[in-house]
């Protein structure tokens, strides 16, 4: 489990445990839920359409064998369930902005009664963004109703008048996938709903989406050439997880992401030039552009300069060498700022690598 998250899942327990620090234990799951919903924005607006519906870890053992988007609907219609139908007894978000119209679902359930297809062929009617404008509503609800709890109501359970409201809704599936959820709901208290679902069932969904979309850039990644436009090692970035590369269609670079398309403005340019990238270009050392309109990301240049002496070959088995023998993230931090020196480090770890071979 992701530490930071886990660290933070586990003091919020200890402290909402006790009544003198209740409080402060709703405020770390206020702020637990806020860095996980913070997570599921920046995938869903990272990546193309088709990664929604994509099953890159399909018959696995776990969550991750679902999609993205199955995912968010799973999350968020069982917190909605829990949070309206069985602690407030009042109307579902779902049915109160028409929701399943506007996220274009087939189904109002949890989706645990689907498998295998069905999960992908359920995924692909989404309309993502309108499912992250429903999960935020749920969130925002669910959050309103952990702030007006008092440490009293932690031990509040739940009768068959509540556990008939839940199945009257029908909003669980009566398939055994599925139906099972009706009875783990209304035989925990509020406490036990804190941490099943509106805790920890976040956290191992939401860490099983980071590892379906850092598969997906690892599969996008396979194929296409590793060198971005610009000189960086795509093999090499500390983005690997997050980004396919700036030549797929799961390109999320943080300079690109600036601008329409996704384009930036070094892969512009070498397009328009009818180039490969940046260090076919005559005009590299006095270029501005991109990238290299900042000083303190020389390094990228020095790369690119590589590149045009030595070849991508040269300078993918060079950053090997450097990554082998360095702990570092952002190239800067081992090329420096300067160009000529930036470029002398490539060019001596380049040295290194070919005498050993020798
Ligand atoms: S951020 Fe840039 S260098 Fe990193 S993987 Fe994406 S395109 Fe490649
Ligand atoms: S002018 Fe600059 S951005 Fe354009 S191809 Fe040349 S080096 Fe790249």
């Amino acid at each position: 489990m992701n530490k930071e998250w886990a660290d933070k899942n586990k003091k919020m327990q200890a402290l909402i445990g006790r009544e003198a620090t209740f409080a402060e234990g709703i405020d770390v799951l206020m702020d637990l839920r806020n860095d996980l919903f913070t997570q599921i924005s920046y995938i869903v607006n990272s990546y193309p359409a088709e990664a929604y519906y994509q099953m890159p870890f399909a018959g696995a053992d776990g969550y991750h064998s679902k999609t993205l988007a199955y995912s968010m609907w799973h999350i968020f219609r069982i917190e909605d369930i829990v949070a309206h139908t069985l602690i407030k007894g009042d109307a579902q978000i779902l049915f109160t902005g028409e929701w399943q119209k506007k996220i274009g679902s087939s189904i109002i359930t949890t989706g645990n009664e689907l498998e295998g297809e069905e999960i992908a062929e359920f995924s692909k009617k989404l309309d993502i963004m309108a499912l992250l404008e429903y999960c935020k509503a749920v969130m925002d609800s669910t959050n309103k109703l952990l702030r007006e709890l008092s440490y009293k109501d932690l031990k509040r359970c739940f009768s068959e008048v509540d556990k008939n409201r839940v199945l009257d809704s029908k909003c669980v599936s009566t398939d055994e996938k599925a139906f099972w959820l009706v009875d783990y709901w209304c035989e925990k208290d509020i406490r036990g709903l804190i941490k099943m679902p509106f805790s920890r069932h976040w956290i191992m969904h939401i860490e099983a989406m980071c590892r379906i979309k850092n598969k997906l850039c690892q599969m996008a990644r396979k194929g296409a050439d590793p060198i971005a436009r610009c000189g960086l090692s795509c093999n090499h970035c500390f983005l690997k997880d997050w980004c396919g590369g700036c030549r797929t269609a799961y390109n999320t670079c943080s300079d690109a992401c600036r601008y329409p398309g996704k384009v930036c403005p070094n892969t512009a340019c070498c397009m328009g030039k009818g180039i490969d990238g940046c260090y076919e270009c005559d005009s590299i050392k006095e270029c501005r552009k991109g990238f290299y309109e900042y000083d303190d990301v020389n390094a990228i240049k020095a790369m690119a300069l590589f590149i045009r002496k030595y070849g991508k070959k040269e300078l993918l088995k060079t950053m090997d060498k450097l990554h082998k023998e360095h702990d570092f993230e952002k190239i800067q931090e081992i090329l420096g700022n300067d160009l000529e020196e930036g470029f002398g480090i490539l060019e001596k770890a380049r040295e290194k690598c070919n005498r050993r071979i020798l």
